[in-house]
């Protein structure tokens, strides 16, 4: 096979604390050196200086709606925009139509990631109901990474609390999904002054935490390990940051639309912000901030949530959850948590990268010497508008359309291929939003 030298990058790699300019030589699909001045003459020569070369990122909370919702993304065209957003390693969630609660489900979906790994969660229990349990350890043999029955908390504690322990026999985490369905009720955005103003019925913090701290006790009474999922209020990264400190085996993620945005955005009524858990406060997303900081966060995931345009061009309170989320994940990270001066660039790239890998068990998420070359090229500084023509995913519910982002990903290498390489005049222009960085980035592009 071929080999590969990017050549000159700031190459970042959190979980082994690199930040150095070096070279990285691909071989075999994997990555074979990390030096400086590599020789290797044979290798095809790709100059990446001026940019940041890093692992590719790993999102542990998307959904890829196949089987079912081939209308709104599929296992090919979410690994195609996955790739587009720099993201090499996917974990996909069970809320599918059928459920992913049968073995043969998860090799189906196993087996389907191309440009991407892809990751299988099964369900906790059969059909997401909540009732019976599903046979775990045929789901984890058949390559199931994590259990969820994501889209709802599953409201039986004793059915939890054997989930737990079950997941805990077979060696892998469960993630909840944290919402009392009786305190959201039929509410669509946080309650507060901006539910009250917009006129919109309240779902309350409340309704979180409660779940994060039954969870909580759960995963301390069992020993398992918990994995909570979209944490969005201050309340619930509190109960996380203490259960850690009491030693509980928790581990959370949140997603970049709880500390990009908050509950005032709904003012605009825009569908594509209606999302659950709400987008919330700005008091909660200075918590979130200080969550991921501190270490008390341990993944940033998209919670990527494709639906079609006839289903979200409804009235906000009729329009289903979601919005699509796998390809602004780096440039919504970069411009909230990076270039607000929130966090160092190599911190906020951990939480995208070997945290995410840590929290769930899974390979990926570094450039150690010997492991498949998964690797995402960016121009850290680049400005930009997103163009709602410039996503390859199947739909189009994301709220960052129209707005300006910092950073852009030039370029993603997956197990040693070349599966995304921005092009020098690229489709993200045509939405008018190529600004002033644009001779500048032309070259660089030309360099990649
Ligand atoms: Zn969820």
């Amino acid at each position: 096979m071929k080999r590969m030298i990017l050549r000159g990058g700031r190459v970042i790699d959190p979980a082994s604390n690199t930040d150095a300019t070096l070279d990285v030589l691909i071989a075999d699909g994997a990555i074979a050196e990390i030096g400086s001045s590599i020789d290797a003459a044979d290798a095809t020569e790709i100059d990446v200086s001026g940019l940041v070369v890093a692992p590719g990122l790993v999102d542990i909370h998307v959904h890829l709606r196949e089987p079912g919702r081939e209308d709104e993304e599929t296992i090919a065209s979410g690994t195609h925009a996955a790739v587009h957003g720099g993201v090499t390693t996917v974990a996909a969630m069970p809320n599918t139509e059928p459920a992913i609660d049968d073995p043969s489900w998860v090799e189906y979906v196993r087996a389907r990631g191309r440009e991407a790994t892809v990751h299988p969660i099964a369900a906790i229990t059969m059909g997401r109901e909540g009732k019976t349990l599903t046979g775990m350890a045929e789901l984890e043999a058949a390559g199931a990474v994590a259990f969820s029955d994501d889209g709802c908390s599953v409201l039986s504690a004793n059915v939890m609390r054997r989930a737990l322990e079950y997941a805990s026999m077979v060696g892998r985490p469960v993630i909840a999904h944290c919402e009392d369905p009786a305190l959201v009720g039929h509410g669509v955005m946080h309650e507060g002054l901006a539910s009250t103003r917009a006129g919109l019925r309240p779902i309350p913090a409340a309704a979180e935490e409660v779940m994060v701290a039954r969870d909580i006790i759960l995963a301390a009474d069992t020993g398992a390990r918990l994995h909570i999922a979209h944490v969005s209020t201050a309340g619930s990264v509190e109960l996380v940051r203490r259960a850690k400190a009491d030693g509980v085996p928790v581990t959370c993620e949140t997603c970049p639309h709880y500390f990009s945005l908050t509950d005032d955005d709904v003012r605009s009524y825009d569908t594509s912000l209606r999302v659950n858990p709400p987008l919330r406060t700005s008091a909660d997303v200075v918590a979130i901030m200080e969550g991921l900081a501190d270490g008390t966060i341990d993944a940033i995931a998209s919670d990527h949530a494709p639906h079609s345009l006839e289903e979200k061009q409804v009235e906000f309170d009729a329009a289903p959850p979601g919005m699509i989320g796998l390809e602004t994940l780096l440039p919504v990270t970069l411009t909230h948590l990076v270039h607000s001066g929130a966090m160092t660039l190599p911190a906020a790239l951990g939480l995208l990268t070997s945290g995410p890998a840590r929290a769930l068990d899974i390979p990926g998420g570094t450039l150690e010497v010997g492991v498949q070359a998964d690797i995402v090229v960016f121009d850290p500084n680049t400005e930009w508008t997103v163009g709602a023509d410039w996503f390859r995913s199947k739909s189009r519910n994301s709220p960052f359309v129209g707005r300006t982002l910092t950073g852009r990903v030039r370029m993603t290498i997956s197990r040693g291929r070349i599966v995304f390489e921005e092009e020098s005049h690229d489709e993200g222009c045509s939405g008018g939003g190529c600004g002033s960085g644009n001779a500048e980035r032309d070259e660089l592009a030309v360099n990649v």
